[in-house]
């Protein structure tokens, strides 16, 4: 069975990989000139297993009027004249409750250990070099009533399996010591789990697609998918600005873009862009480098070691549908890195980047077959990418395997 995979992605990447493992006939594209250059380049590096909270959440909700009138806000929301944003913006506010909330976690947290699990014995049979690290996050909470947020949350995750603990300022230092550079961190307390990893994004995508083309997978780069051939209610191909692609089944995992694309066969996504940034500034040399990733809730800035590197991500800006790196982002962060670890960095000249998260307001992402027909959705991974990439592709590859065997 011929399977056109539109999107390589991290997601698109895992899936592809995932197929060809199960011995479909894979043929991966993508409009770049190499893999991962979208969202999943430059991303916040995090294999965030244990940290999958819904964005929507009664936290967020009630927090959401101080984060939208700070103009120094990491959250921003532009209204545009568009009924996606207003749709989309509607689920997300029906999604603000307890009980949404708490479901939203259930599944993202299934999600996650599955992924953990896949990606863990992916690494093993295939050796990939992208900076993987399982050295734990530290999650700071800036005041008592958010460490009091943060507790509700790690109580309900230990019912799920999670093992998190909550720390003390003075403990926080331990599990980190590298905060000890801090200049005036005012923290009420933290959560610790030892059990989350990093790695870096775009490597890992060039590993899974060197492993793909190996299994005897195909990748067309430099190719854009502007629509469908039909042939009864089944599509045939995929129309390109390199010609028709024919395939038996085809995946969409083209992040933020897939929307546009499944409109063309009639498939609303509620999928919308969430933009964030990054720096990456590398290590000054003699400098002992901290171990652990860690989010900073006051800044709602995340610090993660990449080998050599700090990679730092923070914002999340509902409507600006760009790609322009603002620099008032990119001072925040250089200065919330001067500020949580004083002369470990390089800051002279960041790496810049910024990415559109795709997300839907439930942040749980849409992995699946449309309906009955021969298009598979694996999309709106949001904020958790990396996190879910492989997770999803063992559930999207369970989905092709039973349609083929109903094909057989
Ligand atoms: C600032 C920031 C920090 C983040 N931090 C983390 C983190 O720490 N941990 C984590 O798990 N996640 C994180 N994320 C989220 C993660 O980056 C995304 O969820 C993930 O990259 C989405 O992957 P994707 O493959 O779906 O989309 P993309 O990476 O955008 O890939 C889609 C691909 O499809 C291609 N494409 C699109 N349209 C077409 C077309 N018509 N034809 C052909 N090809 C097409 C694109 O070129 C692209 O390569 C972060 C995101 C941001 C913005």
């Amino acid at each position: 069975m011929k399977v056109c995979v539109i999107g390589a992605g991290i997601v698109g990447c895992a899936t592809a990989y995932q197929l060809a493992r199960q011995g479909f006939d894979v043929r991966l594209l993508d409009a770049n000139d190499a893999p991962g250059l979208a969202t999943s380049y430059a991303n916040g590096a995090q294999l965030s297993y244990s940290y999958v909270e819904p964005f929507a959440s009664p936290g967020t909700l009630r927090a959401l009027p101080k984060m939208l009138l700070s103009r120094k806000s990491a959250v921003r929301f532009y209204p545009r004249l568009d009924w996606r944003q207003w749709a989309w913006g509607l689920q997300f506010l029906g999604s603000c409750t307890t009980r949404r909330s708490a479901r939203g976690t259930a599944i993202l947290l299934e999600m996650a250990q599955a992924s953990r699990a896949t990606l863990t014995e992916w690494m093993q049979s295939e050796h990939w070099s992208f900076g993987f690290e399982r050295n734990g996050k530290l999650v700071l909470c800036p005041t008592s009533e958010a460490l009091l947020q943060q507790e509700r949350q790690v109580r309900l995750q230990a019912a799920l399996g999670c093992d998190q603990q909550i720390l003390t300022p003075q403990e926080c230092l331990v599990a980190e010591p590298a905060l000890r550079h801090a200049r005036a961190l005012t923290i009420a307390g933290g959560v610790w789990t030892k059990s989350e990893c990093v790695g870096d994004p775009h490597l890992l995508c060039l590993e899974m697609v060197k492993s793909l083309l190996r299994l005897g997978g195909t990748v067309s780069l430099g190719v854009q998918a502007n629509g469908f051939t039909m042939h009864r209610d089944r599509v045939s191909a995929v129309k390109t600005n390199k010609g028709d692609i024919e395939a038996d089944a085809f995946v969409l995992a083209a992040g933020p873009r897939a929307v546009s694309l499944a409109a063309e066969l009639g498939i609303y996504l509620p999928v919308y862009p969430i933009k964030g940034y990054s720096i990456t500034v590398p290590f000054r040399s003699n400098v002992q480098r901290p171990q652990a990733s860690v989010t900073d809730l006051g800044r709602k800035t995340v610090f993660a070691p990449l080998q050599d590197s700090l990679r730092v991500a923070s914002s999340a800006e509902v409507g600006a549908n760009n790609l322009t790196i603002e620099t008032s982002r990119v001072e925040a962060m250089v200065e919330a890195v001067e500020q949580t670890y004083s002369g470990l960095c390089d800051l002279s000249t960041p790496k810049t980047w910024a990415g559109l998260r795709p997300a839907t307001p439930t942040s749980v992402p849409i992995v699946g077959r449309w309906r009955s027909s021969n298009v598979y959705l694996n999309v709106g991974h949001g904020a958790l990418g990396l996190t879910l990439a492989a997770g999803s592709a063992i559930a999207l590859g369970g989905h092709l395997r039973s349609a083929a065997i109903a094909q057989a």
